[in-house]
């Protein structure tokens, strides 16, 4: 890519505007594939939050907004696709060197989802029913009965630095489309595509509608996530982040979805084609470094194939190429930041430590002319089992657990048996097998023969602690709204209102 912008500064997004931080405080960003500074931006305080959550506020008590007709908000929202497609380039080039994802998937697969994403939600505003008619009841009197469909007020957003512009669409997009205001929490690592997206967004809508605060998660975000003014929040994150969301928001009970951690399993069956089956398990894992709520990372084999699967499995993990994300030809770019690689590997070697066999990787590598990246080696464990750390925690990088299985019953057991429940995957040639398991499945999406295929108009999110609520699809707009029903009696006489004698036993 060639493309040059100016990314050395940014405020936040308040109310339609650029705006320093009130401390006039600012944080480094740095691009995970060489460790050079790419930006500094606004650290926001809990003022910041205060001002953000004001300017939504009164975005929302603005009629035109809130009350809009469908069919113009439909083309708020195809507006707003048009302008994510219009300033692509430049937002494709900052979240790679913001998040380190490949610009091949960044500019291939992310960006045209997101542009997808809101004509998807203009078409199924259209459709929305916000306002059904009851049928009118016989008992205990003929009554008008409507339920309404309204949007909730201002909705706090706090969202993470793997697929930072994509996950911020996810809630923007439903949001914006029931008639709701949104303040936004970006990771700190990665802020800077959701700023722009902030700002190419408030060309088609009133000022406060979006704002963006920037800032550390423990002050700005736990500020937001409790803040008496917010109405909702939708947070995207780890399991343990996301409990303390709960916490904070049960202050004022406010509305909330989680989209939280994943340690998903992908099962390969005796009769897989694994012609398909070896290059999809590895997509499904190292695609984007493992740096993927979704990704596939514990494998169960049978016995009766493993040792087959997992001298195919190397061979094809060899064929990755690390490299700067920015290179078209890359397709492994480094992971988000320092702290992160410590992570990973740390769980690289607690891996050794359990008694997994090191398969293939492991190991940091330098790149030429990213001598100041963190990148890490496509990793396969074998012989692990799933009691093992590596196959109960999520390590959110390029690491791999295989895992022998002997019988069908024994693997389901082994899937479901973890505190997650995001996604999970089954390889197989019999169809009606592969419903069978997917029925027994505790996980929000199941893949058969594939992964990582999420849809614009289909739900994604989580069982047990990988989540409550889900985004994308029709569903995701309910998220959005609240119910309210309203009754307008038909019997204008007193004499005729039978049920007033459950409180007075002697009419007038
Ligand atoms: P994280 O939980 O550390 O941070 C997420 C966001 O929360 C960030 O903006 C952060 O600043 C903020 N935050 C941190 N502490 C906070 C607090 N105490 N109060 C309020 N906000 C706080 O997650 P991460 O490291 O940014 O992202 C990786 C995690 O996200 C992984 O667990 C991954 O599985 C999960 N994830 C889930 C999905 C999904 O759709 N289920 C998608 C992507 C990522």
């Amino acid at each position: 890519m060639t493309v040059k912008v100016d990314v050395k500064s940014f405020p936040m997004f308040i109310n339609g505007q650029w705006v320093a931080s009130q401390s006039g405080e600012t944080f480094d960003v740095l691009n995970p594939a060489t460790g050079d500074v790419v930006a500094k931006v606004a650290k926001g305080n809990e003022a910041d939050v205060d001002n953000a959550v004001e300017a939504a506020k009164q975005a929302f008590e603005n009629q035109e907004w809130r009350e809009m007709k469908p069919k113009d908000r439909a083309n708020v929202l195809n507006a707003i696709s048009h302008q994510i497609v219009a300033h692509a380039e430049e937002l494709v080039y900052l979240e790679v060197i913001s998040s380190g994802g490949t610009v091949r998937r960044v500019s291939s697969n992310d960006i045209l989802q997101m542009a997808d994403l809101f004509q998807q939600m203009a078409s199924f505003v259209v459709d929305y029913p916000f306002s059904e008619t009851l049928p009118v009841p016989p008992f205990p009197g003929p009554s008008h009965n409507f339920v309404w469909r309204e949007p909730i007020g201002v909705c706090a957003a706090i969202t993470p630095w793997n697929m930072p512009m994509l996950i911020a669409s996810w809630k923007i997009a439903p949001a914006l489309a029931m008639g709701n205001t949104i303040v936004i929490k970006p990771a700190s690592y990665t802020p800077l595509t959701t700023l722009k997206l902030a700002e190419i967004i408030s060309n088609v809508v009133p000022p406060g509608v979006i704002n963006v605060v920037t800032g550390p998660g423990k002050e700005v975000g736990e500020y937001l996530a409790g803040h008496p003014g917010v109405d909702k929040i939708a947070f995207t994150g780890s399991t343990e982040v996301g409990r303390e969301i709960m916490k904070l928001a049960s202050a004022t009970i406010k509305n909330t979805t989680l989209e939280l951690g994943g340690k998903s399993p992908n099962i390969l069956l005796e009769d897989a084609d694994l012609e398909v089956a070896i290059p999809g398990s590895l997509f499904g894992v190292f695609l984007h470094s493992g740096q993927l709520c979704e990704s596939g990372t514990r494998l169960f084999v049978p016995d009766t194939i493993y040792e087959d699967v997992v001298k195919a499995l190397v061979e094809n993990a060899k064929k990755l190429k690390l490299g700067n994300p920015l290179d078209q030809e890359t397709d492994m770019g480094p992971v988000v930041s320092e702290k992160q690689r410590d992570t990973i590997l740390s769980y690289i070697e607690t891996g050794k430590k359990e008694g997994a066999t090191l398969a293939y990787g492991g190991n940091e590598v330098t790149i030429e002319g990213c001598e100041g990246g963190h990148f890490i080696e496509p990793t396969i464990f074998t012989d692990v089992t799933n009691d093992m750390k590596i196959a109960r925690e999520e390590i959110f990088g390029p690491v791999l657990s295989v895992i022998r299985y002997s019988t069908v019953e024994e693997v389901i057991d082994l899937a479901n048996d973890t505190i997650y429940g995001l996604a999970a995957g089954v390889w197989t040639r019999d169809v009606n097998k592969a419903y069978d398991i997917t029925r027994k499945l505790k996980a929000g999406v199941v893949w058969i023969n594939d992964w990582h295929m999420l849809r614009n108009d289909a739900p994604f999110g989580g069982y047990k602690q990988s989540g409550i609520g889900r985004e994308m699809g029709k569903h995701s707009l309910d998220a959005y709204t609240q119910l309210k029903h309203v009754h307008t009696s038909m019997v204008p006489q007193v004499e005729k209102r039978s049920w007033y004698q459950i409180l007075f036993s002697q009419p007038e």
